[in-house]
Parts: structure tokens; sequence; C-alpha cells
């Protein structure tokens, strides 16, 4: 695990949200500039407003030595969805790990990897997700409002809803990368239902959970469905809350062993 002062440089969908949302004025306004810009650029100070993860000046990465583990701690603690794994030695980049990749593992694995003892609890009682303030855009709400709360919020996804609160579809940061491969990008002004409507590329769907499902159960929907969250929704299909791959690698693997340590300090201090 490490923080690298290497030449290598991650530019994200983040980085292309920041830089839209920055230079964006209105559909009749060409972003001209922005498409002749090249990357390094985005590495100056002279942009030291726009957040970019180039600018903390280190990379997040991981050796190929470290531990599964490692891997996950390091995803959480930094709130990053892509590590690099990276040779010490030559410095090539081996792999990049997402959670995606890391629950599925553990899935596959499942049979060699001892099962919490709450897993057939139901999520509402665990308690594991975010279930207050969800960040949501109405689907008559412009691309470019989505865009901004993206920025402000730091989600990876938004539900979209209709007036009465119920899901309709799910819009995440991935989909922004359609508006770059359709040239769609001048105008941020169409509302949400045409955004959704207008992607092309993979899309992640909205896939569902309730609140009285079991842990077990929302494990199984959330590796077999290939998506990094559900939606927690009640039986009129309101948004409830989320549950990502985050929550659930914390759930599953990083309090079990904070938890572990904690008891074990303990014993050695008493
Ligand atoms: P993620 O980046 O999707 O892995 O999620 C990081 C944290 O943000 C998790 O605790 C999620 O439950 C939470 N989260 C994800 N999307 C939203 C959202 N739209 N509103 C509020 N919290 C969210």
């Amino acid at each position: 695990m490490g923080q690298q002062a290497a030449e290598i440089c991650m530019l994200t969908i983040t980085d292309f949200i920041n830089i839209l949302h920055c230079y964006y004025k209105s559909p009749l306004v060409q972003m001209y500039e922005l498409e002749n810009h090249k990357i390094e650029t985005w590495r100056g100070d002279s942009f030291q407003n726009i957040y970019l993860q180039c600018s903390n000046h280190f990379l997040i990465s991981i050796s190929p030595e470290a531990s599964l583990f490692d891997a996950i701690y390091s995803l959480l603690k930094y709130k990053i969805h892509r590590l690099p794994v990276i040779d010490p030695e030559s410095g090539n980049v081996l792999h990049i790990l997402t959670h995606k990749r890391i629950l599925k593992f553990l899935h596959i694995f499942q049979k060699k990897v001892p099962k919490p003892a709450f897993i057939g609890r139901q999520i509402q009682e665990l308690e594991i997700g975010t279930f207050r303030n969800i960040a949501t855009v109405q689907q008559t709400a412009s691309l470019y409002d989505a865009l901004s709360i993206f920025v402000e919020r730091r989600v990876s996804a938004l539900p979209v809803v209709d007036e009465q609160g119920k899901v309709v579809s799910l819009y995440s940061r991935f989909d922004v990368i359609n508006l770059a491969a359709q040239k769609m990008y001048n105008n941020l002004d169409m509302p949400m239902q045409e955004a959704v409507r207008r992607r092309s590329c993979f899309v992640e769907g909205v896939i569902k959970c309730y609140p009285d499902e079991t842990l077990e159960i929302i494990i199984d929907r959330i590796v077999n469905a290939e998506v990094h969250r559900l939606v927690l929704v009640d039986r009129a299909d309101v948004v409830k809350g989320i549950i990502s791959l985050s929550d659930l690698l914390q759930a599953m693997v990083l309090t079990p062993a904070e938890d572990r340590a904690y008891v074990f300090q303990k014993l050695t201090c008493d």
C-alpha cells in the first residue's frame, strides 16, 4: 500500500465531471476551448480551483504483494473507486482494482471465506448502507443539476425520481462518459428524462431492494446483477436508502477486523 510520487496519473470520470461542470455556460456556447485542452493542462496549478485527483499530488496505489484486506482498506479509507496495482520495481500498472472485482472474488470463494453470523438478518436491522439524506435528482431537473449534485455531494450515483419520490431510473457518474462518447456535453440543459433515454453504452439499471430483505439476499443480488449499488425502496418504490459495495465491504470485512483489533487491544490493556 503506498502513496506514490510517480509519473502515473489517474484521470477518472470524476475529473471529467468537474471539468464539464466548471466550463459549461449554456447550449449556445460550445466548449471548443475545453476540447482542445491537453490532459497535461489539467495537472497545472492554474486550475487549482478545479478538483482533480492529480492535484492531490500523490496517487493512491498498492503493490502486488499487499493483501486483499489492504486493498479494501485503501478503497474505503480514501473513498476511491479505482486502485492501481503498481509493480514497485518497474513502476508499471499491473491491474486496476475495484470494489466490484473484490466482492465478486469474495463471492466466488465464499465457501473458503467464513460467513458472518449476521448474514441472515434484515438489512433495516443491520443498518448497512445509507438511510438518510439520500442524494436524488428529479426526472424534470437538468443534466447540469445532476452534475452539480455529483460535484457537491461526491456521491457515485443518483436515483432519478418522480414528483412522489418514486425511483424511475438511476444515473451514475459512469453514465456521464456517454456524454463524451456521443459528444452530447454541449447541451447540459437537457432534462434528466432525456439524458437517461439517450444513454447508449453499458447502462447499470436500477436494481432495488427492500428493508426487510436479508443481507445474504442483498449480496447475491448485487453480485449477480454486477452493479455497484442497490436502491432501497419501500413497497411504493419511494427511495429510502442506498446500499453500495463500499457499505458491504465495510460491514463484511473492515468492521469485523476493527472490532477484532479493538477486542485484542482491550484484552492486552486489561
Ligand atoms: P459509493 O461511492 O457508491 O461506493 O458509496 C459511498 C457511500 O456513499 C456509501 O456509504 C453509500 O451508501 C453512500 N451513497 C452512495 N450514493 C448515495 C446517494 N445518492 N445519496 C447518499 N448517499 C449515497
